[in-house]
């Protein structure tokens, strides 16, 4: 048997790709033509295909003066530790708006042993779907490494990477809201429905601010305000009410892409359908730039509302009562269109209660948790409750993300106080602590709610236990679907994120993290010992819960760096759909991301083909 080029594997294997899903002509016939300029690696600033001064001049008039060159702030740093800059880079808390209008910076500096935030050499700040065209076909020519950049939010660092081109779209960040929007070509197949749209560089506070604040709707996003649209939407992405709305990519509407061959496509249900479904989940930064999106608006609830409070066990014996009498209510209330957000076990025997409900009244809220309470009143010699008068609170849902006097007073919702800075720029204290992160680990695992049944109930408990004595576990209990209404599950079930998460009660996440730090810089330096051995904890929190999970697989955005089997883990059953979309409309990879779809045939920095 004579063996097949490689090479020439992979652009049979894209060609037939294409015609199944019945790609344009343009992309085919790129796809088979001889290996040319596009199938070699990619070049870096020093090397003789590095674009000249004039090239690089004759991008910035066609994106009209959009090209920015870039200064990496962290080599600064490294020269002058004690500078001013320097100083205020390590900030911490750092201002998670300051952080993502720097073209430079990302939310999270990096992960201890796995990446470093690096800038572009060259980004284009786009304002225009044209200058999006301009930078894809210039990196595709050039033979440059692309980048793409929203909200910046990336754990993985897939929206930085040194020697490239970024896109940035920040600026891109218009919001339209319709009454009775439908999807181009799907006239007579889907009906009108009320929806909004905005541009790629819009972050989910802007959304929630012109939707439900002024808007009076409900768009499904993230928790986290700083995020982005396009990139949460990729990742598959939960927001706090995801048991009642469902993921934020099974309520997109409509996207407008710019894909490797420099081509303007409109993906929805109608049009290039199997594009849609992939940037539905099959993670941001694989598929093209997405330059627009569009996503459903539901009616909004009449309340939303918050439960926080702390119960403290008094003995290993006791915490294992506490994690069990936990599980019995989450059986029996929890698990719902209602509730959402966390239940965190701690390893000091804690358990942490941060959730959140919506279509309750706060007495009803109460009422629902007031067998908890009984349960725990019952055994007074093993808990102790962290008494708060605010531990059950309800707002009208239309102020939920406006940072009213009260909301600010009481350190609910925190602005952006940089002067000048909009309104709109808010965020909850408790990301905050994210921004500038150095990560240490990170791993989540999908739990099935068949282990809430009683006769797993206990196995379930007792993993739980002994995960906790490794690091603590928080089971995000909007990100998985299971008690959400069927036609949620249906959205989410129609896009590339992991089917595991559709019968999933929680996401139990395991992770550390630092302030502030980036190696080499003098005072400011991670903490790699202290690092390693948080990981090693975690890993081994998350071994543990995998036992009892061994097909919970790991949600795309939110996961270990080092994820094995990670298109699996991240997918599922749709990997092998995802890798065809992508051998379809990016044959040549122009597109790379850590752990993306594809990113197998190239070296771990994207520049060097693996085959
Ligand atoms: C503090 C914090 C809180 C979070 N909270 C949640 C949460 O509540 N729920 C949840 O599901 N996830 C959450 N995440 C994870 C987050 O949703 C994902 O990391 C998401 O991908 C971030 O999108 P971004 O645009 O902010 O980030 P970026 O780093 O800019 O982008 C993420 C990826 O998408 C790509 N991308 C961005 N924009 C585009 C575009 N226009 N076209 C093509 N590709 C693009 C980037 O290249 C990158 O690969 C959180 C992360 C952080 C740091």
């Amino acid at each position: 048997m004579t063996p097949i080029d490689p090479d020439r594997r992979r652009l049979i294997g894209a060609g037939a790709a294409a015609m199944a899903l019945g790609l344009g002509t343009a992309v085919q016939s790129a796809s088979l033509a001889a290996p040319g300029p596009t199938h070699r690696d990619r070049v870096r600033p020093g090397q003789p295909d590095w674009p000249d001064e004039a090239a690089w001049q004759r991008l910035n008039t066609a994106v009209g003066g959009a090209l920015v060159k870039v200064a990496s702030p962290f080599a600064a740093c490294r020269a002058a530790a004690d500078s001013a800059v320097c100083e205020a880079l390590f900030k911490a808390p750092a201002n998670p708006w300051a952080l993502g209008d720097d073209v430079a910076l990302t939310q999270t500096f990096g992960w201890v042993d796995a990446w470093s935030s690096s800038p572009s050499v060259y980004a284009v700040a786009a304002r225009r779907t044209a200058d999006v065209v301009a930078a894809v076909d210039f990196a595709r020519e050039r033979r440059v490494r692309l980048v793409v950049k929203g909200g910046g939010h990336s754990y993985q660092g897939t929206s930085n990477a040194p020697d490239s081109l970024l896109v940035w779209t920040r600026r891109m960040q218009d919001v339209t809201l319709h009454n009775a929007f439908v999807p181009t070509g799907c006239a007579g197949r889907i009906a009108p429905q009320r929806a909004v749209s905005c541009g790629a560089g819009a972050l989910w506070a802007h959304l929630y601010d012109a939707v439900t604040t002024r808007g009076g709707g409900y768009v499904q996003g993230g928790g986290c305000t700083t995020v982005g649209v396009a990139g949460l939407v990729q990742s598959g992405g939960f927001g706090s009410f995801s048991k009642a709305f469902g993921t934020a990519a099974g309520n997109l509407l409509e996207a407008e892409v710019v894909t490797a061959d420099g081509q303007v496509r409109i993906a929805n249900a109608c049009t290039h359908a199997d594009l849609f479904w992939a940037l539905k989940g099959g993670g941001g930064g694989n598929f093209g730039v997405v330059t627009r999106l569009t996503l459903r608006v539901h009616p909004l609830p009449e309340t939303f509302g918050a439960v926080n409070l702390t119960v403290n066990a008094t003995s290993d014996a006791a915490f294992r009562k506490l994690i069990g009498l936990t599980l019995d209510f989450c059986a029996n209330a929890l698990v719902g269109p209602h509730w959402g957000e966390q239940l965190r076990l701690r390893r000091d025997n804690a358990l942490q209660v941060s959730m959140v409900f919506q279509g309750l009244t706060r007495s009803a809220a109460v009422a629902a948790w007031q067998p908890f309470f009984d349960a725990l009143d019952a055994s007074p010699k093993d808990f102790d409750l962290a008494f708060s008068p605010l531990r059950i609170v309800s707002t009208d849902a239309r102020t939920f993300w406006a940072p009213t006097f009260v909301k600010r007073t009481l350190g609910f919702i925190k602005r952006d106080d940089r002067p000048g800075a909009p309104e709109v720029n808010v965020f909850w204290p408790g990301d905050q602590g994210q921004a500038g992160q150095m990560l240490h680990g990170y791993e989540s695992i999908w739990l099935p709610a068949a282990l809430l049944h009683a006769d797993r109930r206990a196995a379930l408990g007792e993993a739980l236990f002994v995960a906790t004595r490794h690091w603590s576990v928080s089971l995000h209990l909007n990100k998985g679907l299971a008690g959400a209404p069927a036609e949620a599950i249906a959205a989410a079930r129609d896009t590339a994120t992991n089917p595991a998460a559709l019968d999933a009660f929680a996401l139990a996440i395991v992770g550390a993290r630092g302030d502030p730090a980036y190696p080499g810089v003098r005072g400011h330096e991670p903490d790699e010992a202290l690092a390693r051995r948080q990981a090693m904890a975690i890993e081994r929190a998350a071994a543990v819960l995998r036992e009892v999970a061994p097909d919970g697989g790991a949600y795309v955005s939110e996961s270990n760096y080092f994820q094995r089997d990670w298109a699996r883990a991240f997918w599922g059953a749709n990997a092998g759909r995802l890798q065809a979309v992508k051998a379809a409309f990016d044959p040549d990879g122009l597109f790379f991301t850590h752990h993306g779809p594809g990113s197998d045939g190239w070296s771990a920095d994207g520049f060097t083909r693996a085959v």
